[in-house]
């Protein structure tokens, strides 16, 4: 496949007119100027852009997006934790993973880290969901034995993390305790034992009376952090969603470790749970990834993340840390595509070289090519600026349903 348009190769600079040819599940070929025969899809005046990645989100929190009014803990209690219990039917379950993936195909998310219930069936639904659509996707069953309702605890087994043989070539399995207030140290235990060399997700510091709650729950623990370094936890492969409230040490032991820090902007926002201190990543040079969090954050498009974390920047320089540092656009949106895909292992995804897995978007925004191309594309960004879904090579468009 012969496509036309100019390549969003790096967001800092101008994208010059080109061309890019799809051979199977990568791009085999790329130029500059005019293609090099009649193009089978794109124009001069489309965009190619790496897909977008999603480094936190939870597949069974799309029907509840955008209920406001409580933050952390008791979300959780009277909103959160009801709609996971829904999944103990197989069959919502599958309907309802289904539904995630179409929104975030329909957002331009080609590859994700999601977390799914506590349910031993909620692996195989998301299986089954991705089975006719290749989004690159990390998912874990949700690992908790307290401080929830009785229909979502589970004890830990041996199989708990096991994918069901059927399940996809790109879907892989991410060893998943919800956070530490509502895993017991027996839980955490298994957690890191079995996480040891696999990927890892979990939530850190969102909200200070969560980080209070797990003061009390782990007295002897010198801090949050300190609780998932114990077990092992902490590695290249873990992914830990929001930290917000986090101590110099903190920082310092998660940059040791390499972990990753997904923020979560409009999640934080949304719960109330605090401004994310871009600097002390940025000072700990802590590997650093961006996270819809849906259903604390309300958008699946990533570039609506992207401005959720400029906004929050821009909020703390201008209130509480006069000097902070506020990402360029070019530098969120590349969070977005190159940095998140790095963050998840998708080596081969999230640019736009030769070898690189086409998983592709074509762009056709209302807007004019010069210096805030970027800028613009982030802040006014709407799902029908995409007008052309490649994954793993395959045209997706003709099964992406109507908005539901
Ligand atoms: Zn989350």
């Amino acid at each position: 496949v012969l496509i036309q348009g100019r390549l969003l190769i790096d967001a800092e600079r101008l994208p010059e007119p080109g061309w890019l040819r799809v051979e199977g599940k990568r791009i085999s070929e790329m130029g500059q100027g005019e293609p090099p025969g009649k193009p089978d899809a794109g124009a001069a005046d489309v965009l190619i852009s790496p897909g977008f990645i999603d480094a936190h989100l939870h597949f069974p929190q799309f029907p509840i997006v955008g209920s406001d009014g409580l933050t952390l803990l008791d979300w959780l209690r009277h909103v959160v934790f009801p709609a996971e219990e829904t999944w103990a039917d197989p069959i919502i379950a599958e309907r309802q993973a289904r539904a995630a993936v179409q929104r975030l195909l329909r957002s331009g998310t080609l590859g994700c880290a999601a977390f799914l219930t506590s349910h031993a069936t909620a692996l195989a639904a998301a299986s089954r969901a991705l089975e006719d659509v290749p989004l690159r996707t990390i998912a874990g069953r949700v690992l908790m034995d307290r401080e929830g309702p009785d229909a979502l605890l589970q004890a830990p087994t041996p199989s708990f993390f096991d994918l069901p043989e059927s399940a996809p070539a790109r879907l892989s399995v991410a060893v998943t305790p919800r956070f530490a207030v509502s895993c017991s140290a027996d839980a955490l235990r298994f957690a890191g034992e079995v996480g040891r060399d696999a990927w890892v997700q979990t939530h850190l510091a969102e909200n200070l009376a969560e980080v209070e709650l797990v003061r009390c729950l782990f007295p002897d623990a010198p801090d949050y952090t300190t609780v998932y370094d114990a077990f092992g936890l902490l590695h290249r492969q873990t992914l830990l969603a929001h930290c917000v409230h986090l101590a110099e040490d903190e920082w310092a032991l998660i940059a040791k470790r390499q972990s990753v820090v997904v923020h979560c902007p409009q999640a934080n926002t949304f719960l109330q749970s605090g401004l994310f201190d871009l600097d002390q990543a940025r000072e700990h040079d802590v590997r650093l990834a961006l996270g819809s969090d849906i259903g604390a954050g309300c958008d699946a498009a990533m570039p609506r993340i992207a401005r959720s974390m400029i906004d929050v920047a821009k909020l703390r320089r201008s209130t509480v840390a006069p000097k902070a540092h506020v990402p360029t656009p070019a530098e969120a949106w590349t969070l977005t595509t190159r940095g998140n895909a790095e963050a998840l292992g998708f080596d081969d995804a999230g640019r736009l070289e030769i070898g690189a897995a086409a998983d592709l978007l074509l762009l056709r925004p209302p807007l004019e090519i010069d210096e805030y191309l970027i800028s613009r594309l982030l802040h006014t960004w709407e799902d029908d600026f995409i007008v052309g879904r490649l994954i793993a090579g395959r045209w997706l468009d003709s099964q992406i349903g109507p908005r539901s």
